[in-house]
This record gives structure tokens, sequence and C-alpha cells, in this order.
């Protein structure tokens, strides 16, 4: 018999994909003896069961009433029971928290009877009046569908006949009447009642949450975050506590430490006489946690204490959402929280040195994305103009955009190309797509803790939030910022999440602390630290070596600053470009053998530079060179270009220039339909005579010129796209040949290991064969996605992929996290295959795969010896593969 209902008793945290995390942390702290207002949870079970056959699946309903009744007992009260009812809450609560996406509905038990029982025994007409309003409010709209405006509209107008500035001067009369005018709406908007049994309520409102994991916010929400689409949320149903029953009750958010800068010491907001909606949805400026203390020493003792509890127990920064009703503190939720990167470092390095965590659990606690955004610039202050208005400094970060003024407007000038910034008086789960497409998120109020906070950190937006200083004029398209300046939407401003500032215009951007740590090694502050630290211990546990992308002496010296071990991957038609375009150009369009090496002869001391440059600058480390790999037009003009120019001269009587006519002859015999599938890569090799040998001379030359210079050069050669051996042997036969000629001309033995890029499924597929000849495997996987799916990766990426993200073909795009089923396989019997034939074989991977994280932990996996990346990953990669050792 299957159980789809838990009591908070029964669960623990371990059992967050049965309770969801809401649920298995409430039973977490049941467990540990904190304060929780009982209840139950409904687990995704039922919920999958629910929304496949949209009937609640059997005995659900029956195991719900006997929860209620055991509920009942212990707090000696009936739901809805007219002279003392007990009221419920129903909250959804999915295994990955989805911050306000889904549905609630508080005050359950309430109808026309129980309102005055909860009058009697509350003191207080107003306030029951006002949880009645609130639950047929809730109820019309997230149960029965009503459009939630209507209900708003109601609300507005009567505050307008009564003069009321907002709802607080609106008495219980007031209340009841508009108790009364919003189930009037219900009934006229769906032909149904507002229910009065307090059963059908409960009822009805766990298939309402359910229906809820469904909605596009949270669709959309969950696709951002690659939350699988099938996990359904549980529903959690809890007795009320109030946080609305006057000056000695209020609502709370708590962090065990600032969830922005990983500070130790609690830290929050709080607002009286609320209830906890209210805080998150930034209603009213809240008050902070030290003013909390003050107004009510006794909770905040309590609260202090429960919080370093959890700490304690969950062994990491975790949030809470609190209740204080008349004076007694009720925890109502608490996960280990979101964070921003530079909290997650500082936090994770304050742990360790608390010993509350192994320095292991340390580096697992923070991430390469993470790393790689507090690499980001920071705005230059100095050159920026006066500052427009300050705010809650709540997801860092540097960004520039145009003002925007609602979530629409800032998904259509995204999708046209535009940055923009979205500003708003306080945003709501209906903002998503427009936080989505900005480049930062902007409020006039609320706190840390509000919706725009919470959700901008997990989705390393920018946000200031709760600046004051602004007037959002949503209607006129305008804020009025410090100094009554106005800004238009479509203005440019700059927003300074890390110290919650925003200035007009867009500021200048400088290197930040981490990257100044990254090429200099100063540790300006306790989060360069903790990242140095981290770094350090990422590098004594990974296996996995990091090489870095480069083909110029300057990146290769960053590299190495930023803890490369070599290059993984030198390609050489940079080289070919530029001035020199004319020499390839010659040697493209000779027609004798002499012509040809003419040219080749004119570009190999150029290469031999290049070469000599980015061994010295890697010296003593391996530096693994490719020889020439892109189909040769691309080193000529444009064929379009070319007709053009020739056609036009002709059309005005003149004469084309002859250089013209012979470029776009040439240009006309080495068109293919499809040069990525084309002459390039190894067959480029074999057939341009001469171009191997000078590629090869001149890092052999380049090696002697080291040597002698007392350097200790280590050049390896790898031979582009080979898809069967015989290509590999003819190429090594040429490169062999090439490295004893120059070893017996200098008489400095020139000793290059030559491998191959595996870059083409055959190549992966015959790996065995080809390790006979290759000395080492570098994976090309984008040219292995590119072969293996049959994607252009030029092309792609704009023109489909948009829609298979959306159609979940699959999650991130395969160019840039490695599609392990397919690609990896053939990555895996590469591996397994080459190293069988030849024991000792070096492997590693030098496609854009090579720096992202997830793609990293595979290559290790596999067995892998490095990976390689751009400079810019490098630190992002030795972290990563640290974490992919534990
Ligand atoms: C690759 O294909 O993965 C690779 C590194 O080579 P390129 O990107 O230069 O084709
Ligand atoms: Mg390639």
């Amino acid at each position: 018999m299957v159980r789809y209902v838990y009591d908070f008793r029964d669960g623990d945290r371990g059992l967050a994909d049965l309770l969801g995390g809401k649920g298995a942390n409430l039973a977490e702290m049941t467990r540990l003896g904190l304060p929780v207002p009982p209840g139950f949870t409904v687990t995704t079970e039922a919920c999958r069961a629910f929304l496949a056959t949209g009937e609640e699946p059997e005995g659900m309903s029956a195991e719900i009433s006997r929860h209620l009744s055991a509920l009942e007992t212990a707090t000696g009260r009936l739901l809805g029971q007219p002279d003392d009812p007990l009221l419920l809450s129903v909250r959804s609560g999915a295994r990955f928290s989805m911050p306000g996406m889904m549905e609630t509905v508080l005050d359950i038990g309430l109808n026309d009877a129980s309102v005055l029982g909860l009058a009697k025994v509350s003191g207080s007409e107003r306030f029951a009046w006002d949880s009645y309003r609130r639950l047929v409010q809730m109820f019309g709209s997230t149960v029965m569908g009503v459009d939630p405006a209507l209900f708003d509209e109601a609300m507005t107008l009567l505050k307008e006949a009564r003069k009321a500035p907002d709802d607080l001067h609106l008495d219980a009369s007031d209340l009841a009447w508009l108790v009364e005018s919003y189930k009037r709406l219900i009934r006229n908007e769906t032909g149904r009642d507002f229910p009065q049994s307090p059963a059908q309520q409960l009822q009805q409102a766990v298939l309402a949450v359910f229906r809820s994991w469904n909605a596009a916010r949270a669709r959309l929400y969950r696709h951002r975050e690659h939350i699988p689409d099938d996990l359904g949320t549980a529903v959690t149903v809890q007795r009320m506590v109030f946080g609305n029953l006057g000056p000695d009750s209020g609502s709370g958010v708590a962090f065990t430490r600032d969830p922005a800068t990983g500070r130790p010491g609690l830290y929050g907001d709080y607002l009286p006489n609320a209830q906890g909606e209210d805080v998150v949805a930034g209603i009213r400026d809240t008050m902070t946690l030290a003013e909390l203390e003050r107004l009510d020493p006794r909770s905040y003792q309590r609260l202090h204490d429960h919080a370093r509890t959890l700490e304690r127990h969950y062994r990491d920064l975790c949030d809470i959402e609190f209740t204080i009703e008349r004076g007694t503190l009720w925890m109502l939720q608490t996960r280990v929280g979101k964070r921003t990167a530079e909290a997650a470092f500082a936090i994770a390095a304050e742990l360790v040195g608390e010993g509350l965590i192994t320095v292991d659990e340390g580096l697992n606690r923070v991430n390469g994305e993470g790393l790689a955004r507090l690499m980001f610039p920071r705005f230059d202050t100095d050159r920026a103009g006066d500052v427009l208005a300050h705010g809650v400094p709540a997801s860092p970060g540097a960004a520039v955009g145009a003002a925007v003024f609602d979530s629409a407007e800032a998904v259509r000038r995204a999708a046209a190309g535009e940055q923009v910034v979205l500003v708003r008086e306080e945003t709501t789960p209906d903002d998503l797509p427009g936080m989505v497409a900005a480049q930062a998120v902007l409020t006039s109020r609320g706190g840390k803790t509000s919706h725009a906070a919470v959700v901008a950190r997990g989705m390393g937006r920018v946000c200031v939030c709760g600046a004051q200083d602004l007037v959002v004029n949503t209607g006129a398209r305008r804020f009025t910022a410090r100094d009554g300046i106005v800004v238009e939407e479509g203005d440019v401003i700059s927003v300074d999440g890390s110290v919650g500032a925003v200035y007009p215009g867009k500021v200048p951007l400088i290197a930040s602390a981490t990257m100044r740590y990254l090429e200099s090694g100063e540790q300006a502050d306790s989060v360069v630290a903790a990242v140095a630290r981290t770094l350090e211990h990422a590098d004594v546990v990974r296996r996995l070596e990091v090489r870095a992308n480069a083909d110029t002496p300057e990146d290769a010296a960053r590299a190495r600053r930023f803890g490369a071990q070599g290059i993984g991957l030198c390609r050489t038609e940079h080289m070919f470009l530029g001035e020199r375009r004319k020499l390839v150009e010659e040697m493209i369009l000779a027609r004798t053998d002499a012509g040809r090496e003419q040219a080749l002869a004119a570009l190999l001391p150029l290469q031999r530079q290049d070469f000599a440059g980015i061994l010295e600058a890697m010296d003593g480390l391996p530096v693994t060179i490719r020889l020439l790999d892109p189909p040769l037009h691309e080193f000529l003009p444009d064929r379009v270009q070319l007709a053009v120019r020739i056609a036009s001269a002709e059309a005005s009587g003149g004469r084309p220039d002859p250089h013209d006519v012979e470029l776009l002859d040439a240009v006309n015999r080495m068109h293919e339909e499809n040069p990525m599938l084309g002459l390039r890569g190894v067959r480029l090799g074999l057939v341009v005579p001469g171009l191997v040998a000078m590629q090869v001379r001149a890092v052999a030359e380049a090696v002697v010129e080291r040597t002698r210079a007392g350097g200790s050069p280590r050049a390896e050669i790898m031979v582009p796209l080979v898809g069967a051996v015989e290509e590999l042997r003819l190429a090594r036969e040429e490169v062999t040949r090439v490295l004893a000629e120059v070893s017996e001309e200098t008489g400095v033995p020139v000793r290059c290991p030559v491998g191959t890029m595996i870059e083409l499924p055959r190549a992966a597929l015959t790996a065995g064969r080809i390790a006979e000849e290759a000395e080492f495997f570098s994976f090309g996987t984008n040219d292995l996605t590119q072969t293996t799916w049959g994607f252009s990766r030029d092309d792609v990426e704009a023109a489909f992929f948009p829609a298979y993200l959306d159609k979940d073909v699959f999650a991130t795009s395969p160019f840039e996290t490695l599609d392990r089923e397919g690609v990896g396989r053939l990555v895996r019997i590469a591996v397994e295959e080459g190293r069988a034939a030849r024991p000792g074989l070096q492997t590693g991977v030098c496609g854009e795969h090579g720096g992202d994280p997830e793609s990293i932990h595979f290559f290790h996996a596999v067995g892998l010896d490095y990976v390689s990346c751009s400079p810019f990953r490098v630190p992002v990669a030795r972290l990563e593969a640290g974490r992919a050792a534990l």
C-alpha cells in the first residue's frame, strides 16, 4: 500500500524527494525539538499520480482525513470549529526550492460561522475578518481560477470609498463587506460558491497546489534552473500561526549568515503585525533583526539560538522563515540557503575554520561558475557619475542596460539584442521572464529576502533592491531618482549589485579583486583569501592536469599566471592572418613549386618567431602545437565581394584588377559546399605540398633556438581531423623527416611527441589503430560534437537550438556541456581502445568543453590526463577538477 501522507514527526531531511524540501526540513526541525506548528506533508508521489491521471490517487483523501483527525486531537480543536477553529496553511514544497513560483492557501477552515469564533478567541474582529478576506481571495484566485486583479480592484474601490491610504485603515465591518463582495465575485465569475465546508476547502486547496506545479511561471523557472519537469511538488498542511495579531506579532525571514557577503551573524528582515507573504512580497519596508532585538529581545534570543542549532546541524548557511504570534516564536521553514558566489567562498572557508566541515567539504560547497562570476570586472567608480540611488546590495556584479519598466518590455528588447535593466517597485513571480531577460533587476522596495533578491541571487542576476531614493512610475515608464533626476524608459543605467549603487549611463569597468589575485597574487580581502585557499586545495586533490588553449605569448603567459600546466592547443591559423595574409595568398595562388616554396620560405621565420615566444612563456611545460586546420579559402577574400568588385569594374567600362581576377579564379576552384567537411585538417597537409614541412620546421627551429638560449622547450606536434590511421601515418612520416633534418642541420636533437586530435567519430571508433601512430590523443570535442550530431557548429545555435532547448531535446547546448550519452561514449571508447593499443597513451581534451564544469567531471571520470581551455577558464577548471576528484 503506497503511503501518501507523512506527519512531521515521521519524516526527516533524507526524505526530500518524497516530502519536498519544505516538508523534509519541517520534519527535521520537529525532530530537533524546535517550535514547529504541527502538521503533515502530502507526498510528491501523490502529486505525480494526480498530474498523470487528473484523478486523486486512491486512498489519499482518507489518509489526509486520518492525519487531520490526529492534528485535531493534538491541538484540541477541530478544523473550522465554529467557536474556536483550527486553521491550516496549505503550501507547496518541491524537491528544489522554486521561490514563489507555486501556490499557497492560508487560513483554511474559516467560513461564515468560524470567522465569528476566531474573532472571539483572538479578541480582534478586524483580524478575524481580515483573515477570512485573505482566504476567500487566495482560494478564489488559486483554487477557483478567478483573475486576482478583480479582487485587487474591489479592494481599491473600497479603500477609495473609505479614503483609506492602505488596508490597515479598513475596519472589521469594511472587511466583512469585502468578504461578501469577494464571494459575489467568485459566484459571478465561476458560477460556483466559495465552499463553506472546511474539509472541502482543504481537499481542493491540496489539489490546486498540485496543479500549480504546471503553472507557466513554474515551468519557466524549472527550465532556467534545469529542474526536471516530472518531480512534482509535495504539499505541507500545517496549523496556522498568526503574525498579524497586533504589535507583539510579526513575520520574518532570517539567514544564519549574510547571504550576500557571507559575514557571520544572524541576518534578515522582520515585519511587525504581518503575515509571512507580506515580507517576501516587499509590500511594506521591513525592519532589521537588530531592530527586532530591541523590540522583542526574548523572541530574538530564541531565534538566535535556533539559528545556531540549525547551522550546527546542517553544517551550512540556513535560511529560516519564522512568525512571532503574541510573543511566541514559531519556525515555519528552513533550508540550506541560496547565496552569492562571494558568500559561498567566504562561508565555506569560515566553516572549515570553525571545524564544522572538512577542507574537502569546503571545496564542494563552491563551484566553478561562482569563481567565474568573481572574475568578472567591476565598475570603476572613479569614472562614474553621481549616484542615482543607493539600495540593498542583493546580488553582486556590475551590469549596464537600458531601463525598462515591465517584464514584457524587458523580454521584447532583450530578444532584439538590447541589454536591459528591469526596474520595478517590487517584483512578483510573474516578473520572472523579464528577470531572465534582464542584465540586472532594480527595485525601490523590499530587502535582501524580497522576491527580487532571492530569485536574482539564485539566477546569478545582478540585483539592487529597496532603493528608496527611487520613485518608480511604471505607468509613465520612468523613475525619479535623487535630486529629482528623471530616468526614462530606454535610458542607460549602471547597476552595482556588490555595493548597492545605481549610476547614470555606462560606467567603465576594471578588474575584480579576484582577478587581481589571479594576475598578481594580491589578496585584497577575505573573500579573495578564501578563493586562494580553495584553489590551493583543489590543486592538491585533483588528478586532471589543466592546460590552456593559447596561441600568443601574451595568452600563454596569462594562462601560466592563472595556473595552467602547459598549452593543450596552440592553433596556428591566427599566425596566417593580418599582414601575413598576403604571403598565404601567394602560397595558395602559386602555379609552380618554386613559387609556393618561396611563399612558404617567407612564412617560416614568422612562424618560428611565434613558436619561440610561446615556448619561452611556457618554458619547461608542454606546448601542443596543432598543424594548420581550417579550409584555405578562409584566408582568401570573400567570393561574392570579389565577384561584385570585378563586375562593377567591367560595368563602368574599365578593366578589373588582374589580381582580383586571379584571386576569384582560385576562390572558385576551392569553393566547397560544406567546407567544414572538406579540404581541411590533415587533408590539407597531405595535399598542399610543403605546408606541413614548413610548420614543423618552424616548430623545430624554435625548439633549437630556445634550447640554445638555455630554455627547456617542450613542443608537441598535433595533427588535426584525422579519420584514418593512414592519414596520420603519412603526416607523421613528414613530421619525423623534418625533425630529423633540423636535428641534423643544427646538431641539437629535437624530439617532439607527435599525436592527433580525435574529432571525428571514425577516429574514435578506430582509436586502437590510430594509437599505433599517435603518442597522444587530444579530443576536439567541438568538431566531435558537430560530426557526431551532424550539427553545423557555426549555424545551429542561432537557427534552432532555442526551439530544441524549449522542447527539452537537451537541457543545455551540446556545444557547451558534453553530451555524455553520445559524444561522451565515443570519448570513452577511444580512451579505452587507444590505451589498450598503446599503454601510457596520453589523453586530453581541447574543445570548449575543457572549461565547462559539468564536462570536466566527465573527463575526470573517463580518466583523461588533462583538460585544456581558454586562459580565463583555467582557474575554473582547476577548481572543478579538484571537486571532481572528491
Ligand atoms: C575542436 O574541434 O574541438 C577543436 C579544439 O578544434 P577547433 O575548435 O579549432 O576546430
Ligand atoms: Mg576541431
